[in-house]
């Protein structure tokens, strides 16, 4: 098989020689294991912090180890009762055209009528459930009420601007570009769109939301942060889901220096991980998969070819380079 393995912690982005595409022979298949070939790979913002070894909500990924990677696949082999060759299963894996596995971290995924193989896993897989329970549980947005969404138009903040509009509120999506911030207003239906590599965030959100910001869905972290948390209203919510523009600094990522305004205006700011929300998967998938067949939620996925580019199109994610949710197609479905 092909595997990425990680041999250097990458300082800053990720660089060539800290992970190398390597050929090898597997092993024969042992009592409770299964072969899958993988078909698709979804590079995530997360996965550089795998590389790293700072405090973080899993353990890194070790020197000379494959690389960590969310992966769906069809079982090509099997010595494992229950499970059967043809049956697609999607979870944690690695970033490689097959794996030999025991099935942990793995679930089988059954395609929910109509949608393919990349949407399936690429909206409802990770990304998917983590805009639902970070904006519904955490978020709690009232109709009425004012959202903004950073990195708006990649796999989570698409979603959680569009359940925002399903639940009645007002929805400003921050992102980079013309064509992202047309794509969010024009075909999403969100009700404005903030272009920080041309606009001044914070004069914008003054004119579009005067008064101010009930909820912010917080994806990136330092200047566009400061700007929505210096608007947040009192009681305003922030679900802390992300800080991609940090990912790649040397220092840790840097911190709006306005706590003061959190205790005035009595704001709620939680981060969460997803992972703490896997037995509720089932609430999520059933809602998204509903809004789905009703139209009122579409999804964009950013497919591209070949394992041997994976890591350059995983650097892509920290500078906008992806449009949608990043997967790799290693393999025809
Ligand atoms: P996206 O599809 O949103 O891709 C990342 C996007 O972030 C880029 O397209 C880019 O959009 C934006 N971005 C990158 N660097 C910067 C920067 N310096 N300043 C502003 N925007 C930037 O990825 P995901 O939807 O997978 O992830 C989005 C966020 O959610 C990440 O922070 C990720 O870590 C987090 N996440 C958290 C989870 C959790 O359990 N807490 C689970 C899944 C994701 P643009 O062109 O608009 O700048």
């Amino acid at each position: 098989r092909q595997v990425w393995r990680l041999r250097r912690r990458p300082v800053g982005e990720i660089r060539d020689g800290d992970l190398t595409l390597e050929r090898e022979a597997l092993p024969e298949l042992a009592d409770g294991q299964f072969l899958l070939k993988i078909l698709y790979i979804s590079l995530d913002p997360t996965n550089r912090i795998w590389m790293s070894d700072a405090e973080g909500y899993m353990p890194p990924v070790g020197l000379g180890e494959p690389m960590r990677a969310l992966v769906a696949g069809r079982v090509v082999a099997s010595r494992k009762p229950g499970v059967a060759e043809g049956q697609i299963y999607s979870g944690l894996g690695v970033l490689a055209d097959a794996m030999i596995t025991d099935g942990q971290g793995l679930n089988r995924l059954d395609l929910p009528k109509g949608l393919s193989l990349a949407t399936a896993f690429g909206a409802l897989g990770m990304v998917g459930p983590t805009a639902y329970f970070g904006l519904l549980d955490i978020g709690r947005p009232k109709a009425g009420e004012t959202l903004v969404v950073s990195a708006a138009s990649g796999g989570v903040g698409q979603v959680v601007g569009q359940i925002g509009k399903i639940k009645g509120c007002r929805v400003i999506g921050i992102a980079g570009g013309p064509e992202k911030c047309r794509y969010i207003v024009d075909e999403l239906g969100f009700d404005a769109a903030i272009d920080y590599k041309n606009e001044d965030v914070g004069a914008r959100l003054d004119a579009l939301a005067p008064d101010g910001v009930d909820i912010n869905f917080e994806q990136v972290g330092g200047a566009i942060m400061q700007a929505v948390v210096a608007r947040l209203r009192r009681f305003g919510r922030m679900p802390l889901c992300g800080l991609i523009s940090g990912y790649n600094d040397v220092e840790p990522a840097d911190w709006p220096g306005k706590w003061g305004l959190v205790l005035m205006r009595r704001l709620t700011i939680q981060g969460f991980i997803i992972l703490d929300y896997v037995d509720r998967y089932p609430e999520a998938i059933r809602d998204l998969v509903g809004w789905m067949a009703e139209g009122k939620l579409k999804t964009r996925q950013d497919v591209r070819d070949g394992l041997d580019r994976a890591v350059e199109h995983l650097n892509s994610l920290y500078t906008g380079g992806n449009f949608g949710k990043l997967l790799v197609r290693v393999s025809p479905d």
